[in-house]
């Protein structure tokens, strides 16, 4: 008898599940369910659409007749609402009850809000889907000045977007630097100054108490805790993920932040498997539970957590994820956990190069690089291979370095 297997999400986790269950079980029955009225495209390119660079259809990664190729029946803007182990069930919001033998959760995350008077006015806008940036596009060609809120990945996207539509710009920060958790001054330093240079101005130990309005609910300010008042027409706003956790409550699928799944991408249940976002699955490398936000990592989970779907205890999730950001004129790269670890090295080699590595145990277990990208391979390997740099960090932030430069065991990796 042919197996059923339910996939809740088409984001890239979701989709490359699909895919490869698909190529395991040619007999199976796979169905998608999404809450999005529109397949699998690239989450990774809505920024460039969203600043003017990209038009609509090369973001689209799967038109529908991919699903049909592949006998996947996709179910757009289907919200599952809930889950039943026991019955092995999952609903939808109209009441559709849909069975499966095998279930992937692989529902990522929605942005989270912020908690201050007037936040839901009109002209505030979150970034997570294609419309967020039908409508940030649409906003951001009218508006005359802007405020971006989140000293992070997404925020940095916000203010390149602001900066590609020659929006003047302010991004208030609450620290003293762009990601602070990650990067030094000396590093985030050369992101404000790029930012400076695309009229984007940081505004350090800043953040919004309150933001005021229009007669018709219209933003029109932003007001820092300082009491400072930014005046903003267009407001972008990206501080976080809220883990989509809400269809697990009343089940006894364990979870926290995100669902707690094996380096199998299978949750306490036999039959159910998260991938994606929304994991916090047990990284191998770290040696801890960890959860990443990552397209290459969500693909990758998809991929094996159907493998082991099909055939529990095939292949185990081992990745150094990464990240790059393309909105400059030097390279950036993050890579594995760079705000994790109990110790890290850095080095600055110009006004726009700069590396960091985050240090555990003695270990590599994640790092920024800026302007020079071409230690990347290196590091990761040291990563992956979770080889003990103790007593030679400054060795591996010499400019040109090579793995052959550490001594002992390290060397001969
Ligand atoms: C603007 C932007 C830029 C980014 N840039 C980069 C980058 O440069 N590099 C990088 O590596 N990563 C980047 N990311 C992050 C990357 O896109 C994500 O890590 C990745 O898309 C996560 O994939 P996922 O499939 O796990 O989750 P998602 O893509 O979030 O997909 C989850 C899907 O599940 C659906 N869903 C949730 N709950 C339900 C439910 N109850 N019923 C039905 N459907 C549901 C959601 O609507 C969504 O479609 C970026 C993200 C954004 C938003």
């Amino acid at each position: 008898m042919s197996q059923s297997y339910v996939i809740v999400g088409d984001g890239i986790a979701g989709a490359s599940a699909a895919e490869t269950l698909r190529e395991e079980d040619p007999e199976a029955d796979i169905t998608i369910l999404t809450d999005e009225g529109e397949a699998l495209y690239n989450r990774i390119l809505i920024k460039e659409f969203a600043k003017g660079k990209l038009p609509e259809a090369p973001i689209s990664i799967h038109d529908e007749s991919w699903y049909d190729d592949r006998d996947v029946d996709l179910e757009l803007n289907t919200l599952v609402t809930n889950i039943d182990p026991d019955a092995h069930t999952v609903t939808a919001h109209d009441g559709t009850e849909y069975e499966y033998d095998k279930l992937l959760l692989a529902i990522g995350g929605t942005p989270t809000q912020l908690p201050v008077e007037n936040s839901d006015a009109e002209g505030i806008h979150h970034f997570w889907t294609f419309q967020d940036a039908r409508n940030i596009k649409e906003h951001m060609e009218q508006a005359e000045n802007s405020v971006v809120i989140g000293a992070g990945l997404l925020g940095i996207d916000l203010a390149a977007i602001t900066a590609a539509q020659d929006v003047e710009g302010k991004y208030l920060m609450r620290g003293k630097a762009w990601w602070r958790y990650a990067l030094s001054q000396d590093g985030a330093e050369i992101i404000h100054n790029a930012l400076r240079e695309r009229n984007v101005e940081p505004v350090f130990d800043s953040g919004v108490d309150h933001f005021e309005v229009d007669d018709e609910d219209r933003v029109t300010t932003a007001v820092d805790p300082n009491g400072d008042h930014y005046d903003a027409d267009f407001v972008g706003i990206a501080i976080g993920l809220n883990f989509n956790t809400e269809i697990l409550r009343g089940t006894d699928i364990e979870y926290d932040n995100g669902i707690y799944v094996d380096e199998y991408m299978r949750t306490n249940h036999d039959d159910i498997f998260a991938a994606g976002d929304i994991t916090e699955f047990h990284d191998l490398i770290l040696g801890e539970r960890a959860q990443n936000g990552a397209w290459g990592s969500a693909k990758e989970q998809g991929t094996i957590a159907a493998k082991n779907m099909v055939d529990y205890g095939t292949e185990e999730f081992r990745w150094v994820s990464s990240y790059s950001i393309t909105h400059f004129d030097f390279p950036f790269l993050s890579f594995g956990h760079p705000t994790l670890g109990d110790d890290h090295v850095e080095a600055k080699y110009s006004d726009t190069e700069w590396r960091r590595l985050a240090i555990k145990d003695g270990k590599i277990v994640g790092g920024v690089l800026i302007g020079d990208l071409s230690p990347q391979t290196k590091y990761k390997k040291l990563m992956r291979e979770q080889v003990d740099i103790s007593g030679q960090k400054e060795t591996l932030v010499k400019q040109d370095f090579e793995l052959e430069d550490l001594e002992g065991a390290a060397a001969e990796q």
